[in-house]
């Protein structure tokens, strides 16, 4: 029987010692619990805990999730791709969207969307053909495109390490990714602060938080 109270108040912990390592303050970095492998019966015993933030990967799950678990206060996190047909039926109940990796998608999202939209831009930084997002060479001509559409708050970064990387090179790319977002901040551009960093999973967010992230997206160490 997974002890929800344990797995919260270990996974808060380990976080707030990664976070106090890193001489930063406890406040600048939020954890997302990401409730992907359990129905929302489960996940609204994790988030019963002390969750202020929920994450889901997939639009039916997090469409599920939200009627569910709407009434409990949470800030909704979508982590994952977004087709773009899909963003009309879910975009206007998303708190922060992760996964912003086209222009195309972020014309969508200005179409549809009723209010701002909080997204992180997606960056491939170890550029693996697996992955989503784009690479640092197409990042400058994508802002401009999205310079029009005010409704697409580029709040961050967000991004993956390739799997089996070893410490040192998500080390590399979490410092990059960082480092990224702190001249995209300097440019200071509309409707594009670039203060949060959306990097770390169960594997990697100590790395993670040393460098600089400002969510953690965390899943299974929740549900073991
Ligand atoms: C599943 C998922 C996570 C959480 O991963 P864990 O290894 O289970 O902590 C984080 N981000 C995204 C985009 C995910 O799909």
């Amino acid at each position: 029987m997974t002890d929800f109270q344990k797995n919260k108040d270990l996974v808060f912990e380990q976080v707030a010692q990664a976070t106090k390592a890193a001489n930063r303050s406890q406040e600048s970095v939020k954890i997302i619990a990401v409730t992907k492998y359990v129905d929302s019966g489960v996940a609204a015993r994790l988030i019963d805990t002390g969750i202020e933030h929920i994450g889901e990967n997939r639009v039916d799950m997090f469409l599920d999730k939200y009627e569910a678990l709407k009434d409990k206060n949470l800030t909704w996190h979508l982590i994952g791709t977004l087709q773009r047909r899909k963003v009309k039926n879910v975009i206007n109940y998303v708190d922060y969207f992760h996964a912003l990796d086209s222009v195309k998608l972020a014309a969508e999202i200005q179409k549809r969307a009723e209010h701002p939209i909080k997204c992180f831009l997606q960056v491939n930084i170890s550029e693996e053909e697996s992955k989503h997002g784009f690479k640092v060479s197409e990042i400058d001509e994508a802002l401009a495109e999205i310079s029009d559409f005010d409704k697409v708050e580029i709040v961050g970064l967000m991004t993956m390490a390739p799997k089996n990387a070893s410490e040192s090179e998500i080390d590399d790319i979490f410092g990059k990714a960082d480092k990224l977002r702190q001249e995209l901040q300097a440019r200071q551009l509309a409707h594009m602060p670039f203060t949060e960093l959306s990097m770390g999973m169960s594997g990697d967010f100590p790395i993670a938080i040393r460098n600089g992230a400002t969510f953690v997206r965390i899943g299974s160490s929740f549900f073991k």
